[in-house]
């Protein structure tokens, strides 16, 4: 089987496509063109966003004893906003191209620029690596005088870029001027000033007569868990640490939203923040990160494929901070964050609402504000994560070619298929008998149109793990073929053994086996 999915720069767009024909992921009001960075995800794109929740939520709820869930309000407080920073800090740069009147933010640019010269510098490391038989990276890079100057070049700009990030918005403009940045769309340098552009949508709750008040849509569900820590401590009489998490909707009005469903203006998060003593955030940091890479890696897509980005500009709030980083088709990308978060939050609530957020630690017989640690991962980018992994275009050995979708199986929207090899005669009844076996437990599908192939290609293409055929011989012997979808191996199998081995191979269990 030869793979031919290695053009990457074709992938998003075909994923896209897929995922749109198959009833994955539909764009937003698309019979009135659209909306931008808006999508809405169809039957099968609901039932795999579902299946990655409830991953993740039994994961982070249902294993650890110390952390639980709550489901908070999109519309808060406006002082909520005040007191988090956001509505003086929740800026993008942007910088406007005066020929194509295109926008973009000042800091994508640059690092694009950084990824040019990063690109450069690997085809050094290539280059030599043919040379010698026992080629040394690090010493090479360490070493070579025009990987040192590349990345000094890449030093220097980072540092420019950090200060820029901070407040110097001219030297923002200067540093895309100096590195004679063009528009990819004019191909010209002629660019406005960089301002800055608060990404919170708002609206007005309560009549106009009543004196309706600005508030926002929460740009992120961190906040609900925040104002809701002594309810959720006091009511759960929980002791440090403790963890609440939250899955739910988010709002950005982001400035460039591309990439498909990777940056939109109406996605969900799922959060957790856990509280700690402060002084002991570090250790914990630490844990969640290593246990975070753990349930990614746990879904089988590829170690090689994950990495971690620890950040050069810290948040207003963070005393570290580092991504999960997943190859898309765009190359390596935030998947997931995971912040120190200090006490800024707490401290910051305390302080707007004059209400004490603290923690009574009975051991020690002192109160104090804890200390935050946060994993805060994009539903959204995550479904685009396994779609994209999973899109493959295959030529098989009898010449035939299929595109199959190898979700990882408990993820799958469908389960299994059961397919009566023809419409009559009695095969209809058997596959709904095993259908009704295995209906309790998972989402499965009976399709009875068209030749077996054909089926077979269709439950390939939605990502389907296993497909059961039921024909002549299962009347007699009470047996059937179960086909895998990778693998294409085919077995034959008894009925009252299917339960079994469907469960034990595509159940969220199987996943949340391999965590603890
Ligand atoms: P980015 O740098 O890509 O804008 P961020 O650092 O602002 O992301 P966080 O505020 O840390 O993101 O949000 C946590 C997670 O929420 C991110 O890791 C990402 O998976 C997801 N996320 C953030 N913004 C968006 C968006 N516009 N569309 C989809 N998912 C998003």
């Amino acid at each position: 089987m030869a793979n031919q999915n290695n053009q990457k720069g074709e992938l998003l767009k075909k994923v896209a496509s897929h995922a749109k024909e198959y009833g994955f992921i539909f764009q937003s009001s698309e019979i009135y063109d659209g909306l931008s960075a808006v999508y809405d995800y169809g039957q099968l794109g609901s039932e795999l966003k579902n299946n990655i929740k409830s991953y993740w939520w039994k994961s982070m709820v249902q294993l650890h004893e110390n952390i639980v869930g709550i489901d908070s309000a999109i519309f808060m407080h406006p002082t909520t906003w005040k007191a988090s920073g956001h509505v003086d800090a929740f800026n993008d740069p942007l910088i406007d191209n005066k020929d194509s009147k295109k926008r973009y933010r000042a800091d994508v640019l640059v690092e694009d620029q950084i990824a040019k010269i990063e690109g450069k510098i690997e085809k050094e490391v290539t280059k030599a690596a043919k040379r010698f038989d026992d080629f040394d990276r690090k010493m090479f890079m360490e070493t070579n005088p025009r990987v040192q100057r590349y990345l000094g070049e890449i030093e220097t700009i980072k540092a420019r870029l950090k200060n820029g990030l901070e407040g110097d918005l001219a030297d923002l403009k200067k540093l895309i001027e100096d590195l004679g940045i063009a528009c990819p769309i004019s191909g010209s340098k002629n660019w406005t000033d960089v301002r800055q552009f608060n990404l919170m949508f708002n609206t007005e709750i309560g009549s106009l007569s009543e004196g309706a008040n600005k508030i926002y849509l929460r740009p992120e569900t961190a906040q609900g868990i925040f104002v809701n820590f002594l309810n959720v401590q006091k009511t759960g009489r929980l002791k440090l640490p403790f963890g609440i998490a939250q899955i739910g909707k988010a709002f950005r009005n982001e400035i460039i939203a591309r990439q498909f469903i990777f940056r939109m203006r109406e996605f969900e998060q799922m959060e957790m923040q856990y509280f700690v003593k402060p002084g002991e955030e570090m250790k914990y940091y630490g844990q969640w990160k290593e246990f975070r890479m753990k349930w990614h890696l746990a879904l089988g897509m590829g170690e090689e494929n994950y990495r971690f980005h620890d950040h050069i500009k810290l948040a207003h709030y963070a005393n570290a901070a580092s991504d999960i980083e997943f190859d898309f088709p765009m190359g390596f990308k935030e998947l997931e964050g995971i912040h120190s978060r200090t006490d800024f939050d707490l401290k910051a609530h305390e302080e707007f609402s004059g209400k004490k957020l603290q923690f009574f630690d009975p051991k020690d017989n002192e109160s104090y504000v804890p200390y935050v640690i946060e994993t805060s991962i994009g539903l959204d980018r995550m479904v685009l994560s396994v779609l994209a992994h999973a899109y493959t275009e295959e030529t098989l050995e009898d010449g035939s070619s299929r595109t199959v979708m190898k979700i990882p199986a408990p993820l799958a929207p469908y389960k299994v298929a059961v397919l009566p090899l023809v419409n009559k005669d009695g095969l209809p009844e058997k596959a709904r008998e095993i259908a009704n076996l295995l209906k309790l437990d998972h989402n499965i599908q009976i399709d009875v149109k068209d030749a077996i192939g054909k089926r077979y290609r269709r439950q390939d293409a939605i990502g389907t793990p296993y497909c059961i055929t039921v024909d002549y011989e299962s009347l007699e012997d009470n047996m059937v073929t179960i086909r895998e979808r990778d693998s294409l191996e085919q077995v034959r199998i008894p009925i009252d053994k299917i339960q079994e081995e469907i469960n034990e191979r595509v159940s969220i269990n199987s996943l949340l086996k391999k965590l603890i």
